[in-house]
């Protein structure tokens, strides 16, 4: 199932470099408030929603079943934003202050008590931009998580322990006009004619779910059935019908990749998704699918793969705190690439190189995968794309058995609970070996590798000696062990030559028997990295193939010309960087265009990154004077 080729056997270094501190609470804690847990343990939560689509307001019951985590509990609080209780069933009092409900117990309970309260609350639901609870012209929804204040938007619509670690099941009961249809997670257990106008639509999860992956959407939605998997549904907005049967038209092969690369689908009802006004979100089971990307073409199937797969990551299992949330994120956007594989190794490599690495490297981002400060850090190229990229190496590196394999026992370990990073470090050395070589610096340590690259030969009687010189030019971060990989070409024949980069200013040496025409680093994108070539000793290939570019003059003052042989019709797209990897300019150049315009940029050294048609990517280094 897993094709891509493995070209490196079990490596490991030749030292092991410095052992960086793992924080298993992370330092997010000042900006998300969420490292407390409340002593209680929710087991269920049954909403019962009357929604005015009139008045923008709800009139809501939630019944909390719950039990104490330490003995003598008398206080306690859940959560709920910006609605006003009125009374609590089961307390002998209550108080509301910001976003938390205060309870107290009529007696001090126990673990071995279980603990039900009711409550009556109602108001206008809060929003933010993005997450929260929304009245739009077509749609009343709820979404699950949000970017700017705490992600954890279960408070914006129901009083709960709003932490992704204290799962529970979930009943809903959500009245609304009859005109409408309302959808939640889990499966259908019936819709009641209230006989006013009115109808309560009762949807139920008997599984653990975390509160941020709870919501209602309530439209004038058409149910369609997937054709060829019963389990799979569509809510779509009845003129969109047409469009849906278009977008969705993979969806039930997705299905059958993730279960074939993963395991099966882990929850016991539907799995849908849902048409919004704004997405998408992996509410668990129904996902919320934006309604523009619902227009007949499937260019949209890697954001329906990437929320599918959180059915698996994230929603199964559930990163305890945010800021591990690449347990979540990172997954998700590689499963981009593994629904893609489906294709081919070429697609699943494009798409990697492309759709991953590229927009990482573009991003200019130089902070940790884990250990965010920042919201906008949470939520980065570095959660989704490095740490997709960090998996995607770490299969190289591990070979697609022992990568998937990795994978299912932390999987299975996991699953229906929570997982730190941690975690799943200790699941993928279980099946390799140490990896701290590995997960230290790209996990936990600043950016990625900046190479430095030169190779030289000379023929040594019927051979041909190669060497090879590899530094690391990055000033932002520590040094990067990793596999790397070397094609080199002759005339008639090339090889394949691999080592292990674990010392600075390191140089290699190897016999050939041919002599080399050109040295190509990493071939097949293994390694999140730029690298700069080195170019007196490089020997360019025939004209019309593609070869090593370099810069004229180099160092240079107002301007500077690439050539590139072989790529002379081809309009490149070029980005010039400073050393911390940021970009300080960006172009896109004409066939008949070939010089870039250096006037205010400051004097330094540089990375000039060219990509030509087809996507063939080179790297230079440039002084400015
Ligand atoms: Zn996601």
């Amino acid at each position: 199932m897993h094709i891509i080729l493995i070209l490196f056997a079990m490596y490991s270094p030749r030292f092991s470099p410095m052992v960086l501190t793992r924080p298993l609470t992370p330092a997010l804690q000042p900006l998300y408030q969420e490292f407390d847990l409340e002593p209680v343990d929710v087991l269920h939560y049954d909403l019962s929603i009357d929604i005015d689509r009139v008045t923008e307001t709800i009139d809501a019951t939630t019944e909390v079943t719950l039990v104490p985590t330490e003995n003598n509990l008398t206080d306690f609080k859940l959560y709920l934003k910006s609605l006003t209780v009125s009374h609590v069933t089961g307390a002998s009092s209550f108080s509301q202050a910001g976003d938390s409900l205060f309870i107290t117990l009529p007696t001090p309970a126990s673990t071995s008590d279980t603990i039900q309260l009711v409550i009556d609350y109602s108001g206008t639901p809060p929003s933010e931009s993005w997450g929260g609870f929304h009245f739009h012209p077509y749609v009343t929804y709820h979404m699950g998580v949000g970017f700017v204040s705490d992600p954890s938007m279960g408070k914006y619509m129901f009083p709960c322990h709003d932490r992704p670690s204290d799962k529970a099941s979930f009943d809903f009961h959500i009245t609304v006009p009859d005109t409408l249809y309302a959808v939640a997670n889990g499966d259908s257990a019936g819709v009641t004619d209230n006989m006013d106008g009115t109808l309560t639509y009762h949807w139920t999860l008997d599984q653990p779910m975390s509160t941020y992956l709870a919501a209602i959407s309530v439209a004038d939605y058409t149910v369609l059935h997937d054709s060829t998997d019963s389990r799979i549904y569509y809510y779509v907005y009845s003129w969109d019908v047409d469009d849906a049967l278009g977008s969705f038209a993979n969806v039930d092969l997705m299905l059958a990749q993730f279960e074939s690369v993963y395991s099966s689908y882990p929850w016991d009802c539907k799995f849908s998704y849902v048409q919004t006004p704004t997405g998408d979100m992996e509410h668990l089971s129904q996902v919320y699918h934006i309604a523009s990307a619902i227009n007949g073409s499937t260019y949209y199937d890697w954001l329906l793969a990437h929320e599918m797969s959180h059915m698996w990551w994230g929603n199964c299992v559930t990163e305890r705190y945010w800021t591990d949330v690449w347990l979540s994120e990172s997954f998700a956007t590689y499963s981009e690439a593994i629904w893609m594989e489906s294709y081919g190794e070429i697609e699943y490599l494009d798409y990697v190189v492309n759709n991953i690495m590229k927009p990482y490297l573009n991003s200019g981002e130089l902070f940790p995968i884990v250990g965010a400060e920042t919201p906008a850090e949470l939520w980065s190229n570095t959660t989704y794309e490095k740490g997709a990229s960090v998996l995607h190496m770490l299969r190289q590196i591990m070979g697609d058995t022992a990568f998937f394999a990795g994978y299912d026992t932390y999987f299975d370990h996991h699953k229906y609970t929570i997982a730190h990073t941690v975690d799943f470090i200790d699941h993928m050395e279980g099946q390799y070996g140490e990896l701290d070589w590995f997960f230290d610096p790209w996990v936990y340590g600043e950016g990625y590798p900046i190479y430095d690259i030169t190779s030289s030969w000379v023929q040594q009687g019927s051979q041909w000696q190669l060497t090879v010189n590899i530094g690391q030019m990055q000033t932002v971060s520590n040094f990067f062990t990793m596999p790397v990989e070397f094609l080199v070409e002759g005339t008639a024949s090339d090889s394949l030559i691999t080592f292990f980069n674990d010392v600075p200013d390191q140089e290699e040496i190897f016999l050939l028997p041919f002599e080399p025409v050109s040295v190509e680093f990493d071939p097949g994108s293994k390694i999140l990295s730029t690298a700069v070539l080195g170019v007196e000793e490089q020997t360019y290939p025939p004209i019309g193939g593609v070869g090593t570019m370099y810069l004229g003059p180099n160092p240079a003052s107002e301007n500077c010309t690439i050539n590139w042989l072989g790529t002379g019709d081809m309009f490149l797209n070029v980005c010039i960087y400073d050393l911390s990897g940021r970009i300080v300019q960006s172009r896109t150049l004409e066939p008949s265009m070939r010089t870039l315009d250096l006037s205010g940029i400051p004097a330094g050294t540089y990375l000039v990154d060219a990509v030509a048609t087809g996507n063939v990517r080179q790297t230079a280094r440039l002084v400015i004077l």
